[in-house]
């Protein structure tokens, strides 16, 4: 396998909206900037959700203000709804996610929709993110599993899939949302997706619950999906999916798609050390392995 696979940085959004700790719009844009340096491409940089109900996200437009255009970086801003994403047009948001939930009952906590409502939604805020001369994507939510409801039938996921693609996102991606998913049901899911959404990239969300987020990212990598989410540090987490861990560690999937012979486009120093400043903002150890071990070891020259 020679090929390259692009990573979306999660990290400013899925990694700091489930913390207690309230990070500054400084250290948010920051942190943006340290994950710009090692290389990273596309960014979560903000939510444009109700304050209310995620404060750590409260300052989303200020840290798009601050953050200002950035040279070949896609800004990506997650909204839920309609009133989201006319927030996020309303400042220099590159990119709309949108996201359609696959559960009913966990929609209806995450963002009061039903599945059926969320998709509609998210048609709706790409067809509005076009309109307005940008891009939007699309995650299906709780793709592997539900907290509420449990099994979610992969025949809905693929069907949802289908539908938005018609809407005319850049990408549709899958979220096991709650760290459930393992990699034989990956292989099959991003498989059978891919199929009914092709030419239509597949990107990958995965959160690392039950320490099974870096097979899970191999198995969709060998599937065929062409982007990976992750998050520095392997940081975040879902404030309405409980005792759901972090996004798989920006600095070990690239370590482990790098060594792979897999261009990730990312520099592993600069994504430690990324790392480590970020670990000392939160006050805290992050749970990525690699930027604890550091990466392979250089050895002597002889
Ligand atoms: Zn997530």
């Amino acid at each position: 396998m020679t090929r390259a696979i692009e990573l979306v940085e999660v990290g400013p959004r899925d990694g700091l909206q489930n913390e207690s700790l309230i990070v500054s719009t400084d250290d948010k844009v920051e942190l943006i900037r340290r994950c710009v340096a090692a290389g990273a491409r596309r960014i979560e940089v903000a939510s444009f959700v109700n304050p209310r109900k995620v404060p750590q996200m409260a300052d989303a437009e200020a840290v798009v203000e601050a953050l200002g255009e950035v040279e070949g970086v896609t800004r990506i801003g997650l909204v839920l709804n309609l009133r989201g994403a006319e927030r996020a047009l309303a400042c220099a948001i590159d990119q709309l996610g949108a996201v359609a939930v696959a559960s009913d009952a966990f929609g209806i906590r995450n963002q009061g929709q039903t599945s059926a409502q969320s998709a509609q939604e998210a048609a709706r805020i790409v067809a509005l993110a076009r309109s307005a001369g940008r891009t939007a994507q699309v995650t299906i939510a709780t793709a592997f599993g539900c907290p509420f409801q449990g099994a979610v039938d992969p025949a809905h996921v693929v069907a949802m899939a289908k539908a938005l693609a018609a809407s005319g996102p850049v990408e549709i991606a899958l979220a096991d949302t709650i760290g459930v998913a393992v990699p034989a049901e990956v292989t099959r899911l991003v498989g059978a997706v891919q199929a009914v959404i092709a030419p239509l990239p597949v990107r990958v969300h995965f959160h690392d619950t039950r320490n099974t987020g870096l097979a899970n990212v191999w198995a969709a990598v060998e599937a065929g999906a062409a982007t990976v989410d992750a998050s520095l540090g392997g940081l975040g987490g879902c404030p309405f999916a409980p005792g759901a861990a972090g996004n798989v560690g920006t600095e070990d999937v690239a370590y482990l798609l790098d060594r792979s012979g897999i261009a990730t486009g990312l520099d592993l120093d600069r994504l430690i050390a990324a790392s480590q400043w970020l670990s000392g903002v939160m006050g805290k150890p992050l749970p990525a392995s690699v930027s604890r071990a550091g990466g392979f070891p250089a050895g002597e020259h002889a």
